[in-house]
């Protein structure tokens, strides 16, 4: 079924942007979500990344926030209080890749989104703060700072995102989300995207959303046939110049690679400089400005091989990866899914390969057992 941006009800600047992006038709959680969303309704939806999530609530949240009056109030209120649109996240990259998109999709509207993380100087936050924003998008502990300092309010919010909320708790920002919450007018649209949905995720759902419509999609990349799954089995030693092996003899020019602990990230990556080939590690432990240098340096073919830990890759958006691969397999199945998610995306194929030791055997079958094959 092929439906078209603007029967889904969106106006004339956001179809036009949308257009413009060269996206032709709505991928199915935009299919299902945007109608939803303009509507009012609180939504529930399992998606992953890559699956357009993104556009799925940015595009119904402009247009609900262009055609809503401000609530009673915030406009006599202060620039910090007119805050109206408050979307979370649980990394930076993450945070940053969707005020973008906000951005992008809002470039013919008159609303203003800010960025709000950790890691950064506070006070080019404060100054675009106190000169007025309609949309923040935030990571929960940097804005719990400025809650305390009082360089923002959130009593006038119409509408909540929780992106990746399953990421968000398995990173502990629970207590930190529930603080948040209570700071929010109880009259409000709650929206919660999730990967995954644990115990956990459902008692939040239950306590935050007020009868929500259910959105699931497929997992995207764990069905799809543009993803080619292999699996080398190798010793633990013998990783490392397997590794090199398979770059520098398949010409790969852009290779994500993933490592379970950050330790082993930067000594990975310092073997594979040694050996010749551009690399760099992300993870948790790097400055902000290392991390977007980094992610930057990979986009723009520099650095051939990012390697990551799975913190850190969580909802980066580097599209048609051609090659990702495991270099230890995750200790929880699913993170395998939002790995391979790297690549294989719009449309274009990719190859995810897992170099598997004896040792990680039963890892390897709780991921089989997970994609049932
Ligand atoms: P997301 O799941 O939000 O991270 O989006 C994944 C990628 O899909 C992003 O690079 C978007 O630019 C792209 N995308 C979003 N919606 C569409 C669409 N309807 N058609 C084609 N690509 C899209």
């Amino acid at each position: 079924m092929t439906q078209s941006f603007s029967v889904l009800g969106l106006s004339a600047e956001l179809t036009r942007v949308v257009a413009e992006q060269g996206y032709s038709e709505p991928t199915p959680v935009q299919a299902q979500a945007i109608p939803l969303i303009l509507e009012g309704r609180d939504v529930l939806a399992g998606a992953q990344t890559g699956t357009g999530k993104t556009a799925g609530f940015t595009l119904p949240l402009l247009q609900r926030l262009a055609t809503m009056p401000a609530r009673a109030g915030s406009a006599a209120a202060q620039p910090r209080q007119r805050v109206r649109a408050l979307i979370l996240t649980p990394t930076r990259e993450l945070a940053a890749q969707v005020e973008e998109s906000v951005r992008t999709y809002g470039k013919y509207m008159a609303l203003k989104s800010t960025l709000i993380y950790g890691g950064v100087n506070i006070n080019p936050q404060i100054d675009a703060l106190r000169r007025g924003v309609d949309i923040l998008v935030a990571t929960p502990g940097r804005l719990l700072d400025h809650l305390q300092q009082k360089t923002v309010e959130l009593s006038n919010i119409e509408i909540l995102v929780l992106d990746e909320a399953d990421r968000m708790l398995d990173m502990g920002f629970i207590r930190d989300i529930r603080r948040i919450l209570a700071l929010l007018p109880a009259k409000r649209q709650n929206l919660l995207f999730s990967a995954t949905f644990s115990d956990e995720i459902r008692k939040l759902a239950d306590g935050l959303l007020d009868h929500p419509a259910m959105i699931e999609v497929a997992r995207r990349n764990a069905e799809s046939e543009l993803v080619a799954q292999r699996v080398h089995p190798v010793d633990s030693w013998c990783k490392r110049d397997l590794l090199v092996h398979l770059v520098s003899s398949g010409d790969w020019r852009q290779v994500l690679v993933f490592t379970r602990m950050k330790s082993g990230a930067n000594r990975l990556s310092e073997y594979l400089c040694k050996a010749g080939i551009e690399a760099t590690a992300i993870h948790g432990n790097k400055s902000q400005p290392a991390r977007t240098r980094a992610l930057a340096g990979f986009k723009a073919g520099t650095v051939r091989v990012l390697v990551a830990t799975d913190i850190a890759a969580r909802g980066l958006d580097i599209e048609e990866l051609p090659h990702v691969v495991n270099f230890e397999l995750p200790n929880v199945p699913e993170d395998y899914v939002h790995r391979i998610g790297r690549t294989g995306r719009a449309g274009s194929s990719g190859e995810a390969l897992s170099l598997v030791s004896a040792e990680e055997r039963p890892l390897l079958a709780a991921i089989e057992k997970l994609l049932t094959r």
